[in-house]
C-alpha cells in the first residue's frame, strides 16, 4: 500500500442512536401489516458510507408506512476503533463480522460473535435485508446478490448498481447476506449486499443513499418522498450479471499483479498472465473473464483472495 486514500467526507458522530431495541438497533413500527425491512451498516467497521445514510434516515426521523423498518450499526466497536493513522484496521476488532454467521450455535469469544448474538434476533425477524459495504480498493459499485436466483432478481427490481456479482461467499464463513432465510431458495426472504465504491470516497456515500432509497421504496415501506431529497441517481440503461467461478487465494502471501487492475475488468484471452503466486502464473481459465475486486494495493496474508474471476451470463 503506498499511501493512504484520501478520507472525502466527515465521519458521523453515532453515539447519539445508542439507545434502541438494543444497543445501535432502532426498530420502527408502522402498526400497519407489511414486511420487516433491514437496512444495516458498519458490517465492516470502516465502511462508513452505510453509515451515513443509516445516521440520515434516523436523524430524518424516516417512518415506515407498513410493516416494519430495522435500522443498524453492525460493527459499532470497530468504528469507534477509528484511528486515521491505521484507518484500514477498524474494519473489525477480533475478528471479521461477516464470516461468523454459520458458528452463531457457538460460545460468543469474540467482539463481532458478541454482537452477531446481539444482531440475531432481528436478522432473524427480516424478511428482506440490505446491508451496505464499501471497498479497500477504488473499484466501481457492486451489487452482491449471493448465489441464487432470488437475489439476482432483486439486484435487478433495485436497478442499480451495472454490476450484479452471483457469489457464494467466502469459504472462511458465513456471510450476514446468507443467513437462514435469505440463503434457502425456497424462503420467499431476501438480500442484498451493495460495495458502494472505495470507503471513503464521496462517490460511495452517493451510491450507498442511491440504492438504500430504491431498496426502500422496492420494499414498499415508505415513498420516495418519505426520504431525505436527492438521494435518487439516474438509473443505469443495463445491468450485467456476473457469476463468481474462481476465488483466487494466495498460498503464501507473495502473489504480484502482472498489472495494475480497476475491478471489472474483463480480460479477453483464456491464458493471460494475471500475476504470479511464489513465481507460479496465475491466468485466467477462459476467454472474456471478469476480475471481481482484484486487491491491487492491500497487504497479503497467506490464504487471502486476491481476486475472484467470474463469467458474463
Ligand atoms: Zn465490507
Amino acid at each position: 500500500m503506498p499511501d493512504t486514500p484520501p478520507i472525502e467526507f466527515a465521519f458521523p458522530d453515532l453515539r447519539k442512536w445508542e439507545k434502541g431495541a438494543a444497543p445501535y438497533i432502532h426498530v420502527l413500527e408502522s402498526g400497519k401489516p407489511g414486511p420487516t425491512v433491514m437496512v444495516a451498516s458498519l458490517t465492516h467497521g470502516n465502511e462508513v458510507s452505510g453509515a451515513i445514510v443509516v445516521d440520515a434516515l434516523l436523524g430524518a426521523q424516516v417512518k415506515p408506512r407498513k410493516g416494519t423498518l430495522i435500522l443498524s450499526f453492525n460493527n459499532i466497536e470497530a468504528y469507534h476503533s477509528f484511528d486515521p493513522r491505521t484507518p484500514f484496521k477498524s474494519r473489525l476488532v477480533d475478528e471479521d463480522f461477516n464470516r461468523v454467521w454459520g458458528r452463531l450455535d457457538q460460545p460468543a469469544t469474540t467482539v463481532e460473535t458478541r454482537r452477531a448474538q446481539v444482531l440475531k434476533p432481528f436478522v432473524e425477524r427480516a424478511d428482506l435485508l440490505l446491508d451496505l459495504h464499501s471497498m479497500h480498493d477504488d473499484c466501481v459499485p457492486l451489487m452482491l446478490s449471493g448465489p441464487l436466483d432470488k437475489g439476482v432478481a432483486f439486484a435487478k427490481a433495485i436497478g442499480t448498481p451495472v454490476d450484479i456479482v452471483r457469489d457464494a461467499g467466502h469459504a472462511a464463513g458465513m456471510r450476514m447476506r446468507d443467513y437462514g432465510g435469505f440463503g434457502d431458495p425456497e424462503s420467499p426472504k431476501n438480500a442484498l449486499l451493495i460495495e458502494t465504491g472505495q470507503h471513503w470516497r464521496a462517490s460511495s456515500v452517493v451510491v450507498a443513499k442511491d440504492v438504500t432509497a430504491r431498496f426502500l421504496v422496492e420494499t414498499g415501506v415508505v415513498e420516495e418522498s418519505d426520504l431525505p431529497a436527492g438521494w435518487r441517481q439516474p438509473t443505469p440503461a443495463t445491468q450485467r450479471v456476473v457469476e463468481v467461478t474462481h476465488a483466487i487465494a494466495t498460498k503464501r502471501g507473495n502473489f504480484t499483479a502482472a498489472q495494475r487492475f480497476q475491478g471489472q475488468d474483463v480480460i479477453a484471452k483464456a491464458g493471460t498472465v494475471l500475476g504470479h503466486d511464489d513465481d507460479e502464473p496465475v491466468t485466467t481459465p477462459y476467454d472474456d473473464c471478469v476480475l471481481v475486486m482484484p486487491s491491487s494495493s492491500r497487504p497479503l496474508r497467506p490464504g487471502v483472495t486476491v481476486v475472484r474471476l467470474g463469467r458474463l451470463t
